[in-house]
């Protein structure tokens, strides 16, 4: 039985190794690094207990109790034990054990933030950066899982902006509104809130955490400059630990931290957004704008610029503006450069710009700013083509206005001489002039007023069933009675032609204007021959003559409004320059087309074509109501 204490002494020693062991082996699992301070108290344990065990080895006999290796060893065992009663009952003890123990968490918690700080210098977007604070906050404060959470600039909803050991489904489009006093009152503390049992929580909104199977969470507000922006949530979810008081202030400081570096990935995302909405206008933006920088070099170049130049960007960047636009070294002088936008664009200058193979007209202004100076400008080609013609349109007009208003004076006149004698024939010579001419005049203004109707859209249409082969008979042998002698003036009705959809005044006015040209763009004579066939469906009616003809270049241009061939009327042949603009638009509203064949010195034929009206269609329709009909 001697030995009884010795066996006892052993079991205890045994077991309180065997405790330290396990609690090194936790403490290691969770912040590695703790071992080492751990090992040095266990080895004051360690030895403790093996005074201890001699001391009860020596109680039970084996030693004397007045030897010199007893007193020796209880003396080492009584401090030593002194020295472990010390570091465990006293609250200093406790303490530096404890900080000793906190040590390495401690250099995990700087670990932790120094990746955080090295995030603060890092291009990223929200969710990058807080993904990364997350993976690198969580294992420091315990957690298997974390979410950032982000308030919207109202202040009501926290939404999920990135999230670590959550699986994307879950966390991607999860948001909480927050717009209860609890939650506003949390949020604005910023004071952590540990939950310990998510099942039971009544305070917060815990749908993520039960969704993940978490059985506690922390939650860590994150505020920037004292104002809530949102929270650093972690969830222990594999991990059956509660977080305790060190957890929460690792987790608060990570979020101070974190605030930071949050807001500048923010501000970032800001820009970026900011810039490219402003790439994006600029490529959408109807005026042509490229920027020049302090060395003539040009450094943007926008999608309108291209289409107004015809030069795409890959050619201009990197380039000096006077070696990609020829006339530009000409132009740049004048155009007006200001330091603020609304100035240049009040004082846009029109400018001719030479590209090398053609001219543009340029409205253009400049703003100078510290990257160089932006350029923006708008084609004004189009615009200043018709301003010419209108201007010649003037001139013509008044023109043909002035020949026959002159003839209808100089007859009126002779008619009022008492002193002259007139006999009938020459009286009716004279009235007949007067007639004629007043037509003329007449067709003149009926022209230019059908033009501007056409253009305000107030032209009225009445749709019908025509018989095409009489209507271009009548207008045939109306332009026979004033044709010239050597002009004749032929027609090939057709056979068998379907009736066509369109208004008959209309249909009538086009073939005159068609006629009448032919007649007077064959200032030789000639024949004029006008034949109809059916067309697929459709009606096509022809105009030949074998006069002046008309350059391949122009035959689209001549039904523009105003557009001349001979503007100066070198040949002699007067005109408004809209026949043909009315019978384009005529014909494109009463559902057809019109175009022109060719060849100059030779003569042209003009064709266009109306959809026919289908016969059953034909045979019980009614005539159709007044509308007016589209372009095809
Ligand atoms: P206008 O005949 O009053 O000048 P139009 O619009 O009818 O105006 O014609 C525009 C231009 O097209 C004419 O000025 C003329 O140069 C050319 N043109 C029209 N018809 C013919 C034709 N049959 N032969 C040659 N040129 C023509």
């Amino acid at each position: 039985m001697e030995y009884s204490w010795f066996y006892l002494w052993l079991g205890a020693a045994l077991l309180g190794l065997g405790l330290l062991l396990l609690h090194v082996w936790w403490r290691e699992r969770r912040f590695p690094g703790t071992a080492l301070t751990l090992s040095a108290g266990l080895l004051l344990v360690v030895s403790a207990a093996q005074a201890l065990l001699i001391f009860g080895m020596g109680i039970s006999g084996r030693w004397e109790v007045a030897s010199a290796p007893f007193n020796a060893l209880s003396i080492t065992a009584a401090g030593l034990a002194t020295v472990v009663w010390i570091a465990l009952a006293t609250r200093r003890g406790r303490e530096s054990l404890r900080r000793g123990a906190a040590r390495p968490q401690r250099i995990q918690e700087l670990e932790v933030l120094a990746a955080i700080s090295r995030l603060s210098s890092q291009a990223g977007s929200v969710e990058e950066i807080g993904g990364n604070i997350l993976k690198a906050a969580a294992p420091a404060v315990g957690a298997d899982a974390a979410v950032l959470l982000l308030l919207d600039s109202e202040q009501r909803m926290l939404t999920a902006q990135a999230a670590s050991g959550i699986p994307e489904a879950l966390w991607r489009t999860f948001e909480i509104h927050v717009s209860d006093n609890f939650n506003r009152a949390f949020m604005a503390k910023g004071k952590s809130l540990v939950v310990t049992d998510v099942g039971n929580e009544r305070r917060l909104k815990m749908q993520l955490a039960k969704a993940l199977g978490a059985r506690s969470a922390l939650v860590a507000p994150i505020r920037y400059e004292g104002t809530p922006v949102g929270t650093l949530t972690f969830y222990a979810v594999t991990a059956p630990r509660k977080f305790d008081n060190v957890a929460v202030a690792v987790a608060e400081l990570i979020a101070n931290e974190a605030a930071d570096v949050l807001e500048r990935a923010r501000l970032q995302e800001e820009v970026i957004d900011q810039r490219e909405r402003a790439a994006r206008v600029l490529e959408h933006i109807g005026d042509g704008i490229f920027l020049v920088d302090g060395g003539g070099v040009i450094r943007l170049w926008n999608p309108a610029i291209a289409a107004v130049t015809g030069l795409p960007a890959a050619e201009t960047l990197g380039r000096r503006a006077s070696d990609v636009l020829p006339g530009w070294a000409a132009i740049e002088p004048l155009v007006p450069v200001a330091s603020a936008p609304a100035y240049a664009a009040a004082h846009a200058e029109t400018l001719p710009l030479d590209l090398g193979d053609r001219e543009l007209w340029i409205s253009v202004s400049a703003v100078q700013f510290p990257d160089g100076t932006v350029y923006a400008l708008r084609d004004l080609t189009e615009e200043r083509g018709i301003e010419k013609l209108k201007s010649e349109f003037v001139a013509t007009v008044s023109h043909e206005l002035r020949t026959p208003l002159a003839a209808v004076y100089g007859a009126a006149m002779t008619l009022r001489r008492q002193d002259v004698e007139l006999d009938d024939d020459h009286r009716n010579r004279l009235l007949a002039v007067i007639a004629g001419e007043s037509d003329r005049l007449a067709k003149i203004v009926a022209q230019v007023l059908t033009a501007s109707q056409l253009d305000s859209g107030s032209f009225a249409f009445a749709v019908e069933h025509c018989e095409p082969g009489s209507l271009a008979l009548q207008v045939v042998e109306a332009a026979r009675v004033h044709a010239p002698s050597d002009v004749v003036i032929t027609i090939a009705p057709g056979n068998d032609l379907p009736a066509v959809a369109c208004d008959p005044d209309n249909l009538r006015q086009v073939l005159t204007n068609l006629v009448d040209n032919a007649v007077k763009f064959s200032p030789g004579g000639g024949e004029v021959s006008v034949s109809l066939e059916r067309h697929e469906g459709r009606v096509l009616f022809s105009v030949r003559d074998e006069g002046l003809g008309i350059p391949p270049r122009e035959q689209e241009r001549i039904f523009e409004k105003f557009f001349r061939l001979d503007p100066n009327l070198t040949r002699g042949v007067g005109g408004t320059g809209l026949g043909l603009y009315i019978c384009r638009e005529l014909v494109r509203r009463m559902g057809g087309r019109i175009w022109v064949a060719s060849s100059e010195g030779e003569g042209s034929t003009f064709f266009f074509e109306l959809p026919a009206v289908a016969p059953e269609e034909h045979a019980v329709a009614e005539p159709a109501q007044a509308s007016e009909a589209h372009a095809s």
